[in-house]
């Protein structure tokens, strides 16, 4: 999958699930890192690595659940305070680490959606980060028309459902 359709597509799944605008955005972001990261740190060379260690999931799923923990014990709205009817959000230490595992929480929630999707257009490394096994039968082509189309349906999808879930709760 190109990376523009892992960030639409991420995008599209996130505002979909959670109607949140700014979870989506850093998602779409995150979903961008497993591939990117290959160039990064391979240069040239990357097409050799390509979904090998960057696109293993226990790291990112380790680490997406301890900040889902870390957020579960602090969340991120509850540190809003109200001062005379202002509110503010307190900057001390606790609030800037809610706020850093708010967005490492999301955007590792972007890599782990990228390594799904990619689980569609060819194998995978499951058990090992440097074998790769096929998962599921090989639907798309990366880069072909099917992607494009279907990251920018289930975007249209993501839009319409909450359009409808927002209108469903003005009338009710
Ligand atoms: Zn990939």
């Amino acid at each position: 999958m190109l990376g523009a359709s892992h960030a639409i597509m991420s995008f599209a799944l996130v505002y979909g699930a959670t109607g949140r605008v700014i979870p989506a955005s850093v998602a779409s972001a995150g979903a961008i890192f497993p591939d990117s990261i290959e160039r990064i740190v391979c240069g040239r060379r990357w097409m050799k690595y390509h979904r090998k260690w960057s696109h293993w999931f226990p790291p990112y799923l380790a680490l997406a659940w301890l900040t889902g923990k870390y957020l579960e014990a602090n969340p991120f709205p509850g540190l809003i305070e109200s001062i005379g009817g202002d509110l503010y959000v307190p900057v001390g230490p606790k609030s800037i680490t809610a706020t850093a595992a708010f967005f490492l929480f999301w955007w590792l929630v972007g890599c782990l959606l990228h390594l799904a999707e990619d689980a569609f257009f060819g194998p995978m490394p499951l058990l090992v980060p440097w074998k790769r096994q096929r998962l599921f039968l090989q639907v798309f082509k990366t880069g072909g028309l099917a992607e494009r189309v279907m990251a920018r349906a289930a975007l249209a999808a993501a839009v319409v459902l909450r359009y409808v879930d927002a209108a469903a709760g003005i009338v009710v």
